[in-house]
């Protein structure tokens, strides 16, 4: 039970999708492909908050084994409300606290949903000079796609389910499980009204 009393779901009632072991396998093989590919120059990497902070965290220390420089920043998309709401219409909570004009920039999301963040948030670092960005996403759920955006780097595609842990949360929970899950179908939601956040379903929401 939580302090005021309501109850938390159980951990089991959590359908195990990718164990801590297989993430740790594919965020270094998502290194290799990185470090392989990118310029000898540092790289700035702007990780999206709150979902991408463990992901990030992970993926920057495999690039620095593979001796990648990076400077990182944060930026915290906002919410932008549900499927009515015309594309586009992302906003920043958060912004970043370095310019990245003339910068190669590594843009790390948590999941590929809609696309609506990711051709955003890349969109406006096209607009503020970055001399590349390359997008990288832990997650990508194909089939909830409503543009046309693609990540030049997956970790795993997905069926549209509801995942959380690994920084992925419900109502802030469940960002600490160090393994990859989906709600149960009767609790997950089917419609996404935050960009950058999940999405709006009652079991879902802070208590
Ligand atoms: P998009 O703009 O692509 O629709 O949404 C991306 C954001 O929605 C992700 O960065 C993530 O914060 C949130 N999101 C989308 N699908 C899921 C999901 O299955 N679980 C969680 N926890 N968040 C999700
Ligand atoms: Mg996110």
């Amino acid at each position: 039970m939580t302090p005021a009393g309501t109850p938390c779901r159980p951990f089991h009632a959590l359908r195990p999708l990718f164990t801590a072991d297989e993430i740790r396998a594919r965020v270094h093989a998502m290194a290799d492909t990185l470090a392989a590919g990118l310029p000898d120059d540092e790289l700035r990497c702007v990780a999206l908050l709150n979902g991408s902070f463990i992901f990030a965290a992970d993926l920057a220390r495999a690039l620095a084994d593979r001796d990648v420089h990076l400077v990182i920043d944060f930026m915290t998309p906002a919410s932008y409300g549900g499927e009515t709401t015309s594309s586009g219409s992302v906003t920043l909570k958060h912004d970043l606290s370095l310019p990245v004009d003339g910068r190669d920039v590594l843009l790390v999301d948590d999941i590929l949903d809609t696309g609506r963040t990711l051709q955003t948030v890349c969109r406006l670092l096209q607009e503020r000079g970055a001399a590349s960005v390359r997008t990288c996403v832990l997650l990508d759920k194909p089939s909830r796609r409503r543009v046309p955006v693609t990540a030049d780097l997956a970790g795993f595609v997905i069926d549209d389910v509801f995942v959380v842990g690994y920084g992925l949360d419900c109502g802030g929970r469940y960002r600490h499980l160090p393994y990859l899950a989906a709600l149960p179908p009767d609790l997950a939601p089917d419609a996404p009204a935050a960009a950058g956040e999940s999405r709006p379903d009652p079991a879902c929401q802070p208590r």
